[in-house]
């Protein structure tokens, strides 16, 4: 367990500045308008910049994407690379769905405009070749989703040996959607050294079991109550008989 155990208890970093992000990272955020990191970010930022691994309880809305999208740029423009090849990245980025994997490509791209890191999402349901081709040029950081990237493994288009930081982002969704013999397989692709961060809006025991056997001696922050409906929504329950159900929620709506 770390200082930031606790979401509550954790020093709260007041600005930007506070999170000694480099140059074009900060000039990249006060380009977007922001004026404070939101609580996960002050207690996720420093613990990914400080190398370690962490487990992080955030729901979608948190800015749990900035989160770990900002200091793994940090980290990628600061840290010499070794062995860069076309098609082999020094981040790996898992999503459970495309729609999610685009949007946080789009954030590595707003957050990291002014460095020169590349990046590229990859998911299924759209042609390979096109993917196969942008694999022959420098990828720092892929956001995929697991079947295509595994599709890529087969065929040896991507060498994940580069692998420096992994992220699983909403990985409850990813367990929920049946990716963990995927996630498994990619796992054992990547090199044993690397650093590992684990997002999650919930902790049940199968997501615990993932983290055991993927992180050391993790780091954890909190920005919602585990296993808890977001605050923002009311709710209550009215018993009734089946066949006054419909009417029942018709009148509630209205
Ligand atoms: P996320 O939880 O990562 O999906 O982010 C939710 C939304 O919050 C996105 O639209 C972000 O652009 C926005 N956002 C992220 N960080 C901040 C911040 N520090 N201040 C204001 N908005 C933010």
């Amino acid at each position: 367990m770390t200082q930031a155990q606790s979401g509550a208890q954790a020093p709260v970093a007041i600005t930007f500045a506070d999170l000694a992000l480099c140059e074009p990272i900060q000039r990249a955020i006060a380009d977007t308008g922001y004026t404070a990191p939101t609580p996960i970010q002050a207690q996720a930022i420093p613990q990914v910049l400080a190398g370690g691994d962490l487990m992080a309880a955030a729901q979608t809305g948190t800015g749990k994407t900035a989160g770990f999208t900002l200091p793994i740029l940090h980290l990628l423009a600061e840290e010499h690379a070794h062995n860069i090849k076309p098609g082999r990245p020094r981040c790996l980025i898992l999503t459970p769905t495309r729609e999610l994997a685009a949007q946080v490509e789009e954030s590595v791209q707003t957050y990291g405009k002014h460095l020169p890191l590349t990046s590229m999402v990859m998911f299924g349901g759209v042609a390979i070749n096109p993917q196969i081709a942008r694999l022959k040029k420098k990828v720092d950081i892929l956001v995929a989703t697991p079947g295509r990237l595994l599709d890529h493994c087969t065929q040896k288009t991507i060498d994940l040996s580069g692998v420096e930081i992994l992220v699983l982002d909403e990985a409850d969704r990813m367990l929920d959607m049946g990716f963990i013999r995927d996630i498994k397989k990619i796992l054992a692709l990547l090199p044993k050294q690397r650093q590992n961060l684990l997002f999650s809006a919930t902790f049940s025991d199968e997501i615990k079991a993932l983290a055991d056997g993927l992180l050391h001696n993790p780091g954890f922050v909190e920005v919602a109550r585990r296993n808890t409906a977001s605050e923002l929504v009311t709710q209550s329950v009215h018993l009734c008989p089946q066949k006054v159900k419909r009417e029942l929620l018709a009148f509630l709506i209205k």
